[in-house]
């Protein structure tokens, strides 16, 4: 995912509005676990260049396949999230800041970082899930277990 930043650089001060959608960054990987996109990252925003870098906001939505954390019932869960970074030529000491080159932004791995951020701690098929008999593994949604009524 590349934005020019040409025409921002030629007017600073003034935004620039960008959108994609990409169906190209699943899976991502985090730590030892993958995360499954099951709908194609949509990202909108706009561009502002200062004397310093590249003001870059928007927001990102998509979906992933997850399970519910109680049921193990498979789950799409929607993300949807906002970004506000900054892109430099050069980071210097502070690391919440994207590098770029030439005359145009990746946002791919911003984008990648965010999603993550994004990810639920747990997902629950409903709130009011009962989950699995911790014994025979009913599924207690369904119905009881000898266990559980
Ligand atoms: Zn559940
Ligand atoms: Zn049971």
């Amino acid at each position: 995912m590349l934005i020019s930043v040409m025409e921002a650089r030629k007017s600073p001060g003034q935004a620039f509005g960008f959108s994609f959608e990409n169906s190209g960054l699943s899976p991502l990987v985090l730590g030892a676990e993958e995360v499954v996109l099951i709908k194609p990252v949509s990202v909108s925003g706009s561009i502002v260049a200062d004397a310093e870098g590249i003001s870059v906001r928007g927001t990102l939505k998509t979906a992933f396949q997850t399970e519910c954390a109680r049921c193990l019932k498979p789950l799409e869960e929607p993300i949807a999230t906002e970004f506000n970074v900054r892109f430099h030529k050069s980071a210097g000491d502070d690391d919440e800041i994207y590098l770029y080159e030439g005359d145009s932004l990746d946002i791919t791995d911003m984008i990648k970082d965010h999603v993550l951020l994004a990810l639920p701690i747990q997902s629950l098929c409903g709130p009011d899930c009962k989950g699995l008999c911790p014994i025979c593994g009913t599924n207690l949604n369904e119905g009881g277990c000898v266990h559980r009524k």
